[in-house]
């Protein structure tokens, strides 16, 4: 057993996912510090197609569990192809993204192997030799390096953590992993794919920045009223101009379940915090937010912090901002938004 093989589901059309590039860099780097030779294994019905694209990575060869059987999202499907690409490579490092679908299948993959696994990898490195793993524990709290002697060693890596991979496309040699599915794996059948108009779609991972929106815009103003419907209208204009991703705080979207007047297009997916998300994104402005301890240990990942609230005591003002705007938010997206051209 040996060598680094690095998974990859291509999409029906060839093209493959920002993380998936990721991945690719984070493959490079690993394998050359490691001196180990490395593969790539695909699955899909578009396999040549991708493998052409990745033709210039470096890769000593690419493999492919071919076929539109292998392009819908199914465990049993996902789990056999990469399976299949796993024992033919007799790679001792296998690397995937940390898609859905890896996530779902890639735990009994390992298993089936005899291998180990470790999911939300978010660094790889190479210390005398030895490969070592990091990732968070305990809500981001706590970042652990470590290693594992036993092999096959399964990792899946979190998006973000690497530039995607960017090259020429060539031509590729590839080479074909049969893979037969009995009928019982191909129970599962999808049907459709429902999404968002992408103008709801508030969460957007790949985002420059964060805007985390908190009880404050719900609360009564300075003229002793609520201002719900204005809240919403900025936070919706500031979001069409700037394409920020949507954050909340947990007090903001507890609202609607205890039925009090709230912005509708708020749920509990755009909850930062302990108990909600920890996103990744360059920058983060939080408004009418007070900054406590289990709402900001969701911002572990962002880059430049901002917050502005009425109160100059406010959480942010303790440390846990680059610049704390002590002003009204209304009046402050009122501003922005003019400037952006929003309404
Ligand atoms: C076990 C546990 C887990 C938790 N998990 C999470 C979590 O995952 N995420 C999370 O967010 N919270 C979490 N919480 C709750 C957290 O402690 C806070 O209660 C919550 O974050 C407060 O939300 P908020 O700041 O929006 O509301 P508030 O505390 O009500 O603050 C509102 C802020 O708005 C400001 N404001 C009002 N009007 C304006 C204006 N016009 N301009 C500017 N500022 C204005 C006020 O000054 C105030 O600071 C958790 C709590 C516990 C106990």
């Amino acid at each position: 057993m040996s060598g680094l093989l690095l998974i990859l589901h291509p999409l029906p059309d060839g093209s493959l996912s920002k993380s998936a590039r990721e991945t690719v860099t984070v493959a490079q780097t690993t394998a050359q510090a490691l001196g180990m030779p490395w593969c790539i294994g695909l699955s899909g019905s578009a396999t040549q197609k991708a493998a052409d694209a990745l033709a210039g990575t470096g890769a000593a060869s690419i493999l492919a569990v071919a076929g539109a059987d292998f392009d819908v999202p199914r465990y049993a499907s996902d789990a056999a192809a990469a399976e299949a690409l796993a024992r033919q490579s007799g790679a001792e490092i296998v690397l995937a993204p940390a898609s859905a679908r890896f996530s779902r299948c890639l735990a009994g993959v390992a298993q089936r192997l005899g291998g180990r696994i470790d999911t939300h990898i978010t660094g790889l490195e190479v210390n005398g030799g030895t490969l070592r793993a990091r990732r968070w524990y305990y809500r981001q709290r706590m970042e652990a390096v470590f290693s594992r002697a036993h092999r096959p060693w399964f990792l899946l890596i979190d998006g973000g953590i690497a530039t995607p991979w960017q090259g020429p496309a060539g031509q590729a040699a590839v080479t074909a992993v049969a893979v037969t599915l009995a009928d019982d794996s191909r129970r599962t059948t999808v049907v459709g794919l429902q999404a968002p108009a992408s103008d709801a779609q508030t969460i957007r991972p790949d985002a420059n920045v964060l805007f985390v929106a908190g009880a404050g815009w719900t609360k009564k103003q300075a003229d002793g009223q609520p201002h719900v419907g204005e809240a919403a209208t900025l936070i919706r204009g500031f979001l069409g101009k700037a394409q920020a991703s949507l954050g909340s705080s947990k007090s903001l979207v507890d609202l609607k379940t205890e039925g009090q007047q709230t912005l509708d297009f708020m749920s509990h997916l755009n909850q930062v915090g302990q108990t909600g998300s920890t996103p990744r994104h360059p920058k983060g402005l939080s408004t009418c937010c007070h900054g406590e301890e289990p709402h900001v240990v969701g911002w572990r990942f962002i880059g430049e912090r901002r917050a502005i609230n009425l109160d100059p005591n406010c959480g942010w003002a303790q440390g846990k901002a680059d610049v704390v705007y002590v002003a009204d938010a209304f009046e402050v997206m009122r501003n922005v938004n003019a400037m952006l051209g929003a309404s």
